[in-house]
């Protein structure tokens, strides 16, 4: 499946202006107790767009994504999905917003998180036909054809702890396309992995990308950002730092604090 053969929902709609906009985030703030982890965070993301997302641990990268996905609440700030009203933070928690907010994006784990007591085939169908109402026979056949697309068809009914992490990532992937999403949230998708896995599931992003899916991706895989991502944002301390291409932030970035992480890893 490519994203072309979504239904057309927000991320279609909207005045022509905004057509291109899948996702505008506008001054995100969260915190934890007194700990204030996103001070104030904007961002972008155009359809077909990858946006890599890089930062010092504890930065506040996994946190962005949490918030888009309505995993954590944020305090305040809006939050936007292509031409669709904004969702507008902070108190009262506008609860029947935030469901719809669910409905726009899908996140793919550091640690698969798929469900352990149901197959592969049930872990890839348990959202579009519980959530989305989606009648089961259609979801089945559109899952089957993701597996084999990821060259897993015949894991069909496997359990998790049957397959190999690389092999539960790409389930986990699976998983977030069936779901339709006009964005596909990833966080840290191979750090859990042993290093002679990272590959396989790489290439799959890859590919993903290739086909014109909208992404914003949490990595620590520079090499991958500079290959695959069409803007790389520098987070630290809860703010963006710089953002731009990647050729500019991973090799020649305008501000210190990028250089000095930049020089560690790459
Ligand atoms: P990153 O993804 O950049 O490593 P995170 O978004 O995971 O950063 O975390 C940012 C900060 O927020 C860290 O200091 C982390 O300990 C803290 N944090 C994240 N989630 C929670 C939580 N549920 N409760 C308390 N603190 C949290």
């Amino acid at each position: 499946m490519s994203p072309t053969d979504q239904p057309p929902g927000p991320a279609q709609s909207g005045p022509p202006s905004s057509a291109a906009r899948v996702l505008t985030v506008s001054r995100l703030r969260k915190s934890f107790g007194t700990h204030q982890v996103l001070q104030s965070i904007d961002l972008a993301v155009d359809q077909g767009q990858v946006l890599a997302l890089i930062g010092p641990s504890g930065s506040g990268k996994t946190t962005v994504l949490r918030c888009l996905n309505g995993l954590e609440i944020p305090d305040a700030g809006t939050v936007a999905f292509g031409g669709g009203p904004a969702v507008d933070f902070g108190p009262p928690v506008p609860r029947r917003q935030l469901t719809a907010l669910r409905d726009r994006s899908a996140m793919v784990f550091q640690h698969y998180n798929l469900f352990p007591h149901m197959s592969v085939l049930q872990n890839v169908i348990e959202g579009p036909v519980q959530v989305q109402k989606r009648p089961r026979a259609e979801a089945v056949r559109e899952a089957e054809e993701l597996l084999a697309r990821v060259g897993l068809a015949d894991k069909r009914d496997h359990y998790p702890h049957q397959l190999s992490g690389g092999q539960q990532q790409r389930v986990g992937i699976v998983r977030a396309l069936a779901l339709r999403p006009a964005l596909l949230l990833f966080d840290e998708p191979t750090s859990a992995l042993d290093p002679e896995l990272v590959g396989e599931v790489l290439t799959v992003i890859k590919e993903l990308a290739e086909e014109g899916w909208t992404m914003l991706m949490v990595t620590h895989e520079l090499a991958f950002a500079r290959e695959v991502a069409s803007e790389v944002v520098f987070m630290d301390g809860g703010v963006v730092v710089e953002r731009g291409h990647p050729d500019v932030v991973l090799r020649d970035p305008r501000e210190e604090r990028t250089r000095r992480f930049v020089a560690r890893l790459l």
